[in-house]
């Protein structure tokens, strides 16, 4: 089961979603808002916390997060504030009751991560790609616009066109036509 725990937030947050299961994990925490509340309105605990990237959007809470659940953050970068465990280009990462595959992503962020699941064929975007064909912001420190177009491409070769779901940084599930959103903003961001 997958939630959006910022679901209704105004502000300055990224979506947070809680994917409970044999290993219940935040992917992100977000930013300026109870969180931890939102946690507990569905489960007592958590088992782990999987950043897509360390903007201060996706990772303002983080404090609070660890203070209430003392669990393990897991993030690209050993170097970024607040990641303890180093998850590598191509590691099997448990979300849920299922694998995914984490892909090193950099473009809008050097740190960032994709993570898909093959079986049922979910993609975790971060910021990397949005609904509607959107993608993330490469005018930011970190910020480079063909090394987006590449990740964007490698998701591309990746995923399957038969993805069922795709969960964004931002905005909405993408139920409808993912892969194809994923091309759109790839063909977007090329220019
Ligand atoms: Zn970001």
């Amino acid at each position: 089961m997958i939630s959006n725990l910022a679901e209704g937030v105004e502000g300055f947050t990224s979506n947070v979603y809680l994917v409970t299961g044999d290993r219940t994990v935040l992917v992100d925490v977000g930013n300026d808002f109870d969180v931890i509340a939102r946690v507990r309105e569905h489960v007592e605990t958590i088992d782990a916390v999987v950043l897509t990237h360390t903007h201060p959007d996706h990772v303002g809470n983080l404090q609070a997060v660890t203070t209430a659940f003392d669990v393990p953050v897991f993030g690209y970068d050993l170097d970024a504030s607040g990641v303890e465990r180093a998850i590598a280009d191509g590691d099997s990462v448990v979300l849920g009751d299922h694998t995914y595959t984490a892909l090193h992503t950099p473009g809008h962020k050097d740190d960032h991560l994709c993570l898909y699941a093959a079986e049922p064929e979910i993609l975790f975007a971060g910021d990397l790609v949005f609904e509607n064909g959107g993608f993330g912001r490469t005018d930011l420190e970190e910020g480079d616009r063909s090394l987006l177009v590449e990740s964007i491409r490698r998701v591309l070769e990746t995923v399957e066109p038969g993805l069922e779901v795709m969960y964004a940084g931002h905005g909405r599930p993408v139920q409808t036509e993912p892969y194809q959103t994923i091309e759109l903003a790839g063909q977007a961001a090329r220019f």
